[in-house]
């Protein structure tokens, strides 16, 4: 919205649109003789439960399966409608995917064993089409040679972010607020594994400006829409239609 009248929704992949937590939660209890209860996790790390190499084997592994990782269907539904939104109001939407699944972050390299990137980015757009999701583009973390999320949100014009990692967020606000300075890009999905760190990085007064928690995708719908209209680009009725859906059926 801000450039050439696009706007441009940046969304994380894992845990966000699939169920990834769930998958790993799973590998961790059938190999490695622990049980973290996913409700009660409240590190984003694994390092708290397991030791690095079980960490890098379960990150190999991701690999073999991602494939398989169950997609949130509210997700998939949310992506559509919005698409429908746009459509009929004459806004036109990018909808931009960037994942770490290069492990960019992960401490310990020599102990993992990932397949070449491209084979990284076809398994993973596969994924997204196969399962639906509207694609314009996909990066994975330290393309464009060796950009952060952030800095693809950047690069790609992204109006908003949806995602659900603190540190990450924390990276894309930093770069986004540099265009942004008076609203808030970064959307934090509430997660069992964010509200401890997202509380303490508030209490730390470490927490950038520009990110705002949001406890589910109804919430996202609600606030994109009021962007929107803010914007004098959506139809008045659209919200309307939507509030009095939200108070019928909550
Ligand atoms: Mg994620």
């Amino acid at each position: 919205m801000v450039k050439d009248g696009v706007f441009t929704i940046g969304l994380d992949i894992d845990n966000v649109l699939n169920a990834c937590a769930e998958w790993f939660v799973e590998y961790a209890a059938e190999h490695f003789d622990i049980d973290v209860e996913l409700g009660t996790r409240t590190a984003y790390n694994w390092s708290d439960y397991i030791t690095a190499e079980q960490e890098a084997e379960i990150l190999n592994q991701s690999h073999l399966h991602f494939g398989h990782f169950r997609p949130r269907q509210i997700a998939v539904e949310f992506l559509r409608r919005v698409h429908v939104i746009a459509n009929r109001n004459n806004i036109k939407v990018r909808f931009i995917y960037v994942t770490d699944r290069r492990f960019l972050g992960f401490p310990y390299k020599e102990l993992l064993k990932l397949p070449p990137r491209e084979e990284t980015y076809q398994r993973t757009l596969d994924w997204l089409l196969y399962n639906g999701f509207p694609v314009h583009e996909l990066y994975l973390e330290g393309d464009m040679g060796g950009k952060t999320k952030g800095e693809i949100a950047v690069a790609e014009n992204v109006d908003i972010f949806i995602e659900d990692a603190v540190h990450k967020a924390m990276d894309i606000s930093q770069h986004l607020r540099r265009i942004f300075d008076s609203v808030e890009p970064v959307w934090l999905m509430l997660m069992p594994w964010n509200r401890t760190s997202f509380l303490d990085a508030l209490q730390q007064d470490v927490m950038p400006p520009g990110i705002r928690y949001v406890k589910d995708w109804s919430e996202i719908m609600l606030l994109l829409l009021h962007q929107w209209q803010e914007f004098g680009v959506l139809e008045k009725n659209e919200l309307d239609a939507l509030e009095a859906y939200r108070q019928h059926i909550f």
